[in-house]
Order: C-alpha cells, then structure tokens, then sequence
C-alpha cells in the first residue's frame, strides 16, 4: 500500500501557545491534543507523540499490540505528571492510525480523548473515532444532537485522556483501505469550527494532501480560530503510482518542552477523568453523605414524634407540645394545641402534671386530658360559686 500524505500544526488565532503534536510517518500518523497548566499540555503531548514513535518502530500488527503501546505512552505521562509538580494533571488526547506491517491495506486505529480520525471514501466522510467527550454522551443519551455537541459550552470536556490516570482505556478499530481512501486525523481545533459537511467539501477541493490540510487549517481560522488546529491527511494511492515528491518523508511536530514556564492565558482544557479518578472518592462521601441524612431523619423522626403538655410562658396558659421536652438537637417542640387553662387555674396535681411537661402518646390524648381538667375546673368553679350562692 502507497501512501501519501501532508500535515500540518497551528497555534490559531487566540491562543498563545500550540499545545498539539503529530506524527506523520509512512506506517504511523498520530494527532495529539495536550492539556494541563503552564506547558505541561505541550509536554503530554509531545510524550504521547515520541512514545508512539519509538514503540512502534517494529511495526504494530494487531489490536492489543496497539493497546499495550497507546498503556505504554499513558504510564511515560502519567509517570512524568507524578514526577514534576508543575506538570501534575498534564493529558493529552491522542488519535492515531498504524499501518499493519505486510497488512494489505489493513490499518489499526487507536483512540483516547476528542481528536479524530476520519475517513474520506467514495466522496462521503465517515468517523472512525468515537470522542470520549461529555457531550458524546449527551449526543449518546440522546440529550443533544450531535450539531448541537459542536457549540456545546462544556465541549472541551475529555472523558478519557492519556496521563491522567494510571490506567487508560483505548478504542482500537481496524479498517482495510483501499486505492482512493483517505484518512484524516485532526484535533478538536478543526472540528469545532468547521461542520464535517464543510471538512467534507474541503476535502474534495484539494486532491494534495498537503493541500487539504492546510486549507482545512485556513478554515478553521478563518471561522475563528480558538484552538490549536492540527491536521493529518492520508492518501491511499495507487500501488503503481509514482508517490509525488511532495510528500514529506516524515515529519514530527511537538518538542518536548524542558522548562515549564507561565507563557499563556489560554482557557485550560478540562479533564473530566479527573473525575473518574475521584470516583472512588465520591462513592464515599455519598455513601457518607447518606448515613448523615439517614441519621438525621430518624433523629427528626424521633424529636417529632411525642406530645406532652406544659406551659405557654408567653401567656401563662396550657398548652399541647410537639416534640421531646428540651428538644433534641436543633428539633425544637411546637406548640400543637391551645387550651383555654391558665396556670393560675390549675388544681396542684394538674400543675405539677403541666410542670413536669406530661408526655402523651398522640395529641389527641393531650387535648382529652386537658378538657377533663377544663371540665373538672369549671366544675370545681360552678360548685364553688353555687355553695357561696347557697350560702350567700
Ligand atoms: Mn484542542
């Protein structure tokens, strides 16, 4: 299998610094797409870029070979990340395509991140990646559309990424290409300011590959350029065909920067899988969380649950409480029913009974108890009244 191909990086129009790498390399092409403060992005990048490189200079010939290699780059990252506190938290998305060494056209594709790869063939663009994005998984829940994905404000979330933890899982495809084919790889740079439709009819207007993708570069800046833009374009030639010369024999991008220095005011890129790693985390305040609630709940319950009768010092009168004397917690008793008794009515045993706050096992046997001793005063009241009448 013949290839050809053209590629270029771009810082864009914003940004301060390119915090992308690629590989373009006869039987390896790699997008990477680096994120982390100062410059650590340009060095995760760089790593995933140079690590891929160098692993797969035997040639990679299956799946799990690609797999081992793509683990490999994450634990050279993350290793770095844990060994330099400035680069702590660097990631890097990487998309990458190797050719199967005596494969007959048989390529593989690894994926981690929201870079992408895509294939051009019979004038139709065809995703061969899948982001790991949140907004994939909103487009995947059928929550967005995949239109609306591309202008989403947490777009630049990565749910996966190489570096962040010291695991990663990477999608690995295989295609067979064929004369005619072409395979594009790109950051996010390009596919948030430019619609695949459009990729798609700049794709037909330049048959050079290096053509393409610089014009899908100018195009991205050209509808605003807010991120770094790196595009690989692949051609599937004829077997016969001469490859023309200018096709770069290979070409790498992304130095790994020595010195972390403060250059830029970029939006950082987020990772979201420093979410997954603080799953274990969240589990346990949830977890937690739940027992605090539960624990709450059934204090509530219990502070809510007696009535006793007492007095309302406000008025002097009687009054049916809700709740433990004294409260519990910050579960203060509320006043549940009024009686027209004052203390000053009160027989002694009743007071001390209104004293000692009584308890009740509902408010109705509150309010019974203090109609008796409203009967019973009233009683004492009228007897009274009537002996002195008599008497009178
Ligand atoms: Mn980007």
């Amino acid at each position: 299998m013949k290839l050809v191909w053209g590629a270029i990086t771009d810082v864009g129009l914003i940004r301060a610094s390119n915090e992308d790498a690629f590989i373009a390399d006869n039987v390896l092409f790699a997008v990477a797409d680096g994120m982390g403060g100062h410059n650590a992005g340009e060095v995760a990048s760089a790593l995933a870029v140079a690590s891929l490189r160098n692993a797969s200079r035997a040639g990679i010939r299956n799946s799990d070979e690609f797999r081992t290699i793509v683990q490999n780059a994450n634990t050279a990252i993350y290793t770095a990340s844990l060994d330099d506190s400035t680069q702590r938290g660097m990631g890097t998305t990487l998309t990458a395509v190797a050719v199967v060494p005596d494969g007959d056209g048989h390529v593989l594709i690894a994926n981690v991140g929201d870079s992408r790869t895509y294939l051009f063939r019979g004038d139709r663009l065809e995703r061969l990646t899948t982001d790991h994005s949140y907004v994939q998984e909103l487009v995947n829940e059928g929550i967005i559309s995949a239109e609306d994905a591309r202008t989403h404000p947490r777009r630049n979330i990565v749910t996966r990424a190489l570096g962040i933890d010291r695991n990663v899982n990477p999608d690995v495809v295989s295609v067979h290409l064929s004369p005619g084919d072409r395979l594009v790889l790109c950051s996010d740079g390009l596919v948030d300011e430019v619609p695949d439709t459009h990729i798609a009819d700049v794709l037909r207007q330049h048959s050079v590959p290096q053509d393409a993708a610089d014009a899908l570069v100018m195009t991205a800046n050209a509808n605003g350029g807010r991120d770094n833009t790196t595009v690989v374009v692949v051609d599937v030639a004829d077997d016969n065909a001469d490859v023309p010369e200018t096709s770069p024999t290979s070409s790498i991008s992304g130095e790994i920067p020595r010195q972390a220095a403060e250059t830029t005011a970029d939006i950082p890129r987020e990772a979201l899988v420093k979410r997954k790693i603080r799953w274990g985390v969240l589990m346990f305040w949830s977890c937690a969380l739940a027992i605090v609630i539960l624990t709450v709940s059934a204090i509530g319950m219990y502070a809510r649950s007696g009535y006793f009768i007492g007095e309302d010092t406000a008025t002097s009168s009687v009054v049916v409480y809700r709740g433990r004397p004294g409260g519990v917690l910050w579960f203060h008793p509320t006043v549940s029913s009024r009686s027209t008794l004052r203390m000053t009515d009160l027989p002694p045993n009743v007071l001390l009974d209104v004293r000692n706050q009584r308890a009740f096992s509902s408010g109705l046997a509150a309010q019974e108890f203090l109609q008796l001793v409203q009967q019973a005063v009233v009683n004492a009241t009228t007897t009274t009244t009537s002996t002195s009448t008599t008497v009178g």
